[in-house]
């Protein structure tokens, strides 16, 4: 039956979307003293198709914004990674005492995103924020004065009025009118990953591991363990321009074929569900990140990495940035775009020359040929091996 009844609520701030981005917001602004209600379609702990590599600059973030030391216990430090092409492999590990010592102080780890999201969002309530279930339709002006948000929850329709939104509902999120979809206005291709959990993996315990072997440029396929075990086994590629075949048999290729290097790891692994697969909203792309009381963070503003797909990091620290901008007017000013201005410099200088980065990085690696030159040069070079592992991790 259709709940016609329409309810009408106020809040102070809205945050959408209760992923690493908008538990990040929702935390900066608790602890700024605001009112939060966090809003998520979800319930946690809900499952997100990743990789569940939290990168060191990730972890980092996760801890200045209080994740709890007993979520993390579980899963260990990384030492290193491990990347494997057509002419060779790479051992990024730490073969000197000078790299293990750099090594050493990593924080990087693996840990299910069902988890890390379930701590983030514990986080955010422990800092004052209130979690709600609720899948927002819409987000209009309000009046002039506020945002209004539309919401469809288990008691019914409900509209929300407050002075402003924080949009952090991860990939497609265009709920608002004024961020519009730039589709067409330039930016990297899409990218597209599919994952699975395996048990009895025969993989490194403390390593990631890359495989940039030819038919899956310019994406990659990787192996991150996870404890007793287990691993985090997937294949990620680009909507155009990247691998001929389908995700589902590119996925079935690299832990199966006998000339992955995959297939040896997983060679007596046992497979725990189903694969899913999820699109990546490619960064840097030319979007709005402003407008009068409204903020968008995380992946909803397409701060992914090109080269790694890794979003986990820019998602929290664009989150934890828009809630201490947002929590910085509100006292004293309306939230309009001016006064917002700072939230998107901070993305600017902080986000998007790594982004710009990551894309010069992909596009070069995604030809073979280089690949297998840097496989070469590389090599034999064991600091620069520490210094590769050290940029893997923190890219996440
Ligand atoms: C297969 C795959 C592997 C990846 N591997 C890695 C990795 O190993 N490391 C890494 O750093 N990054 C990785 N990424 C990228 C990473 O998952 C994202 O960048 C990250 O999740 C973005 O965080 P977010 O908070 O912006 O959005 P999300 O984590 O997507 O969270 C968005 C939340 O908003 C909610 N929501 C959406 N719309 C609404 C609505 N209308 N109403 C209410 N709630 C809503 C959703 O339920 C969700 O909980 C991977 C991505 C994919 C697809």
């Amino acid at each position: 039956m259709t709940d016609h009844r329409t309810q009408r609520e106020e809040a102070e701030i809205i945050v959408i979307g209760a992923g690493p981005a908008g538990s990040a917001a929702a935390i900066a602004l608790a602890r700024a003293g605001r009112r939060v209600l966090l809003l998520d379609r979800a319930a946690f702990p809900r499952d997100k198709p990743c990789g569940d590599l939290i990168g060191a600059r990730a972890m980092s973030w996760a801890r200045k914004l209080g994740i709890a030391e007993d979520d993390l216990a579980p899963y260990g430090r990384l030492r290193g990674a491990l990347v494997a092409a057509d002419h060779g492999e790479l051992d990024l590990s730490p073969r000197t005492g000078v790299g293990r010592a750099v090594l050493a102080r990593s924080d990087a780890r693996v840990i299910p995103r069902a988890v890390f999201d379930a701590a983030m969002v514990r986080a955010a309530e422990r800092a004052g924020a209130e979690l709600r279930r609720a899948n927002v339709r819409r987000v209009s002006d309000w009046d002039g004065t506020g945002r209004e948000v539309a919401v469809a929850a288990p008691g019914g329709d409900t509209t929300l009025h407050a002075r402003a939104v924080v949009i952090a509902g991860g990939y497609g999120c265009r709920l608002a009118s004024d961020a519009k979809d730039e589709r067409h206005h330039g930016g990297p291709p899409r990218g597209i990953a599919m994952r699975g959990y395996f048990t009895g993996v025969d993989a490194p315990v403390d390593r990631i591991a890359f495989c940039l072997n030819a038919w899956v440029l310019p994406g990659y396929g990787w192996v991150f363990p996870l404890p007793d075990g287990g691993a985090n086994v997937g294949v990620g590629t680009l909507t155009e321009g990247g691998a001929d075949e389908h995700l589902r048999s590119l996925y079935e290729r690299f832990v199966s074929d006998p000339a992955s290097p995959a297939a040896a790891w997983l060679r007596n692994a046992t497979p725990v569900g189903r694969p899913r697969s999820w699109p990546l909203d490619l960064g840097p792309r030319p979007r709005r990140l402003i407008a009068d009381g409204l903020l968008v963070a995380g992946e909803a503003g397409s701060l992914v990495g090109p080269l790694t797909g890794a979003g986990i990091a820019f998602a929290l620290e664009s989150g934890a940035r828009a809630g201490e901008v947002l929590a910085n007017v509100l006292p004293s000013d309306d939230p309009v775009a001016d006064r917002l201005t700072p939230y998107a410099r901070f993305v600017s200088r902080r986000c998007l020359p790594w982004l710009r980065g990551e894309g010069v990085a992909q596009r070069w690696l995604g030809d073979p040929n280089h690949l297998q030159g840097l496989v070469r040069t590389v090599r034999p070079l064991p600091p620069t091996g520490v210094l590769g592992a050290r940029l893997l991790l923190h890219l996440g």
